[in-house]
């Protein structure tokens, strides 16, 4: 936006984002303020991914307790300004209680996540403390309408509650866990830390040890729950100015105990170090990474892409062929392509399912059980498919079923915005390219081989040019790099060698176990 806004009020904040219209994203980053390097993280990934940043500090009352620490919470807004300013945020809210409670807590309208989740781990020893974080985040979600929202896996269950409320609630917005930022000492970042003497800081370097001996324990095969938990509890009963609350294995997403890690984990502990009540966690995960391909038209990505899916034994997610079969089932119910809405409800009745094992046929597909491989490589459905696709409640339809597909991990997808918003938490993100001139060069190429001698080179090149302004600029996922993928230029290279470093990348993320 360039300027820096700092406002106090709902609608002062609502006039700083009047004139921010889509295709320009907003991330939002809720605080209660102190801010420190875990919070620098989470504004410092919503500027790499959004146009403009919203950052709100409020030490939120209705999540306290009468006897907790509202009062001597550490408030520091010169210095989270100051910090703010230099990271680039946009706008700064800094509500007062009564701007965002104006009638008083009592009788508040509130929001109730599932007990499931809010009356295990922090919520035992809490009552009442994740409604009043749901109400307030919700709150600020409403007011602000973000794209996305950035938490901190640090509050692992605060993190899975927001998503629950957000997906209950029917709320359009992202929510992007970030990772837990630690001192070089392994003590993870909290405003609460400061409450810590010298020797309880000490003390509490326990917690990130105990989480480490468990993570240990795990990459070296041990996925049950009660020896995880032993290997916490034994490294932390050799502290005896520590007092433990709980260190337990949960399903970082329903919260339920665990007695093993199947898929994933999450070992999370909290415990008191003199009057300080600390938290810390760690995810255990046995799922295979995501791999995500994104890279302008012509850069090679699908012939790569699959390549590359079974070299590393991933399921190559074929959205391609997802989207051909929803067309294929539109032109086969006579639905009016040109009548959205009528596309958009027939789309949301297709259930999709890919088999891509072989990487050189073509993906088989299922359509509602029935298959469709070859029914989707009709000229029709040829002719059809980029009207369909084109359509943002398609797109967010095919989105959906894309994200289920991968949510056990093990698959390699490609497009344009795969990294940047199917799967903003792949593990490995490329961003494959090659200069304009070699991608008009190789379709030009492809062209002529196919005996389309009429259009020449230039007029390629111009196509191209076009036609990634026109995705950089579209309202639903425009396309861009996502700020954490790796660049790998493809030009004066071969099919081979570009997988083989992919390949590469992506062992080195992930070894071979
Ligand atoms: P708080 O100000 O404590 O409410 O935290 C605001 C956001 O920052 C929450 O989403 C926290 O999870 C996140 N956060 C706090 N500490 C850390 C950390 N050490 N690493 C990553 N995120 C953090």
């Amino acid at each position: 936006m360039g300027t820096f806004h700092h406002v106090n009020t709902i609608v002062g904040l609502q006039t700083a984002l009047s004139h921010v219209t889509p295709p320009r994203t907003i991330g939002f980053v809720p605080t209660m303020g102190a801010l420190h390097r875990g919070h620098q993280s989470l504004i410092e990934r919503a500027r790499q991914d959004c146009d403009v940043v919203v950052v709100s500090i409020f030490v939120n009352p209705l999540q306290f307790a009468p006897h907790e620490d509202l009062e001597r919470y550490p408030r520091s807004l010169t210095a989270d300004l100051q910090l703010c300013r230099d990271l680039g945020v946009d706008i700064v809210f800094t509500p007062s209680g009564h701007e965002l409670y104006p009638h008083g807590l009592d009788g508040l309208t509130t929001v109730d996540p599932p007990r499931e989740l809010t009356t295990g781990l922090c919520g035992r020893s809490r009552p009442g403390h994740f409604r009043g974080v749901a109400t307030v985040v919700l709150k600020l979600l409403h007011i602000i309408q973000p794209d996305r929202a950035y938490f901190g896996q640090k509050d692992a269950q605060q993190l899975a509650i927001i998503r629950r409320c957000v997906a209950d609630l029917n709320l359009d917005v992202e929510i992007i866990a970030c990772p837990i930022v630690r001192d070089s000492d392994g003590l993870a970042l909290s405003s609460r830390n400061q409450y810590l003497s010298e020797r309880e800081r000490a003390t509490a370097l326990a917690l990130s040890q105990a989480l480490q001996l468990a993570t240990q324990a795990f990459r070296n095969g041990c996925v049950t729950a009660a020896i995880l938990r032993q290997q916490v509890t034994s490294h932390l009963q050799q502290f005896p100015d520590l007092r433990l609350d709980y260190a337990e294995l949960v399903h970082p997403d329903t919260l339920v105990p665990l007695e093993q890690v199947d898929t994933v984990g999450l070992l999370a502990i909290a415990a008191w170090v003199g009057n300080t009540r600390l938290i810390d966690n760690c995810l255990l995960d046995r799922r295979l990474g995501i791999l995500a391909i994104d890279g302008p038209a012509g850069a090679g990505k699908s012939t790569v892409t699959r390549q590359a899916a079974h070299a590393l034994g991933l399921q190559y997610l074929d959205t391609g062929a997802m989207y051909r079969a929803a067309t294929w089932w539109c032109l086969q119910h006579h639905i009016d392509l040109t009548d959205e809405v009528a596309v958009v409800e027939a789309v949301a009745q297709c259930r999709i399912r890919l088999d891509s094992r072989d990487p050189n046929q073509p993906s088989q597909v299922w359509l509602n059980d029935q298959d469709i491989t070859a029914a989707i490589r009709s000229l029709e459905v040829t002719q059809r498919v980029s009207q369909v696709a084109a359509l943002p409640g398609v797109r967010r339809l095919m989105v959906q079923q894309q994200r289920q597909m991968g949510a056990q991990g093990g698959v390699a997808a490609e497009g344009r915005d795969i990294g940047t918003h199917v799967f903003p938490e792949a593990g490995v993100k490329i961003f494959l390219t090659a200069s304009s001139q070699e991608r008009a060069k190789r379709r030009w190429q492809e062209l002529q081989e196919q005996g389309q001698r009429e259009i020449t080179y230039e007029d390629l090149l111009q196509q191209m040019i076009e036609r990634d302004t026109a995705d950089q600029q579209r309202a639903y996922a425009p396309f861009r790099k996502a700020a954490d993928a790796i660049e790998v230029c493809t030009d004066n290279l071969s099919i081979a060698d570009v997988t083989s470093k992919i390949v590469h990348l992506y062992r080195r993320r992930y070894p071979q176990p």
